[in-house]
């Protein structure tokens, strides 16, 4: 898994096969999502036994599962190396969506993330986010399987898919090739804190997903404090990049906003939020806060979340709050931590890591 078609053809050439065979090859990892080379059967067996000696389709294997009340299903994954990822599977009305992975941990720290919490453990490389999509479709759907409604692929699991870039345009062009797992890039999203150099070289990528960017703040003041990044890369070079980004028929910037109480909520930020997104064409999601026994935050009320979606819509956004899933099996927004197996509500499993020295969280308790 991860091989491009190119690089599928020089193995082949190593093996004395014929060109066509890392075609097939090629529609069998991709498309037919096959989960043992012995299972490529249009290979002559004495093909397929030298691969099965030398390659194996995967070393992503599925730790454990974990099942919401509300069908949301979380998976553990573990890698080669024993370090271990999440990703979700969400049914919804009108298609399934598969949250996946990108780097394992993360290195920005948010201060209201989970998995922040957990800084960077390693970079996956394309065949370990795709083999995330392979793994729970076919789990799902069955070998090969897809629903007919389609699939929806968010990169907002673990990880700033922007600071792991090149597996992840590989990852998001096996997904979106034709010949491969056909997903249409306009079906996948990626979520980032806002990477502004590489949002520019999105722009230029010939197959390039949706974008999300992850706010929360409308201020750099608020925003240094929650998401160290914005430092490094302030609001206004973010909003600049926004404003250059070269968005197709119907696409829409989305913009993440999670509903911390009594930080983030006030009518003032509504107002400020709607000045600052004025003149992009901007969707904005507010995220009610996931908790954490570790996280000291709580969520905005549900009826300070509707005050604020009002503000913002009076202020001419299309703004929409997002309904939490899979809170009750850790596997919300932000509560990705690769906790084996998940919190019992009286807590106290699994340590997920020290938090990072810069994340000072005593300011907002
Ligand atoms: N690193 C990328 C991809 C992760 S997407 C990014 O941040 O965009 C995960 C989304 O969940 C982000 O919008 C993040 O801000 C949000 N999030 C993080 N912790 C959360 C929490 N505890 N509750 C709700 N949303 C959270």
């Amino acid at each position: 898994m991860g091989k491009t078609a190119a690089e599928l053809a020089e193995i082949f050439r190593r093996y004395d096969a014929p060109d066509y065979r890392h075609r097939q090859v090629f529609h069998a990892l991709y498309r037919r999502r096959v989960t043992t080379i012995e299972a490529m059967t249009d290979i002559p067996l004495r093909l397929r036994e030298e691969l099965a000696r030398d390659f194996v389709i995967t070393d992503v294997e599925v730790s454990q599962t974990f099942e919401s009340s509300d069908g949301t299903r979380r998976y553990l994954l573990r890698l080669a190396d024993a370090t271990f990822i999440e990703t979700v599977w969400i049914p919804e009305d009108y298609a399934d969506t598969i949250c996946i992975s990108t780097q394992a941990g993360c290195p920005i720290a948010c201060t209201f993330c989970m998995t922040g919490r957990l800084g960077l453990r390693r970079q996956l490389d394309a065949g370990e986010i795709v083999s995330q999509v392979a793994l729970v479709l076919n789990d799902r759907y069955g070998v090969g399987g897809s629903p007919a409604r389609g699939t929806n692929i968010v990169l907002m699991g673990m990880g700033e898919p922007l600071l792991n870039y090149e597996n992840v345009i590989r990852a998001v062009q096996l997904l979106c090739d034709p010949r491969g797992f056909n997903i249409s890039e306009r079906r996948i999203t990626l979520s980032t804190v806002g990477v502004v150099p590489r949002i520019r070289d999105l722009a230029r990528e010939p197959v390039r997903p949706e974008l999300a960017i992850s706010l929360s703040a409308p201020t750099d003041e608020l925003r240094n404090q929650l998401i160290p990044l914005n430092r490094r890369w302030p609001l206004g070079q973010l909003m600049e990049v926004c404003r250059q980004y070269p968005l197709r028929r119907n696409e829409w910037i989305s913009f993440e906003y999670v509903m911390l109480d009594g930080i983030n909520d006030r009518d003032e930020q509504a107002r400020q939020l709607v000045s600052l997104l004025r003149g992009l064409r901007a969707k904005v999601n507010l995220i009610p806060h996931n908790p954490a026994p570790e996280l000291a935050y709580r969520s905005s009320p549900m009826d300070r979340i509707l005050r604020f979606q009002s503000l913002l819509r009076e202020g001419g956004l299309l703004t929409f709050i997002r309904q939490p899933r899979g809170r009750d099996i850790d596997a919300a927004c932000g509560q990705l931590a690769a906790r084996r197996p998940p919190t019992s509500p009286a807590g106290g499993e699994e340590t997920t890591g020290t938090p990072p020295a810069q994340c000072d969280r005593r300011e907002y308790e």
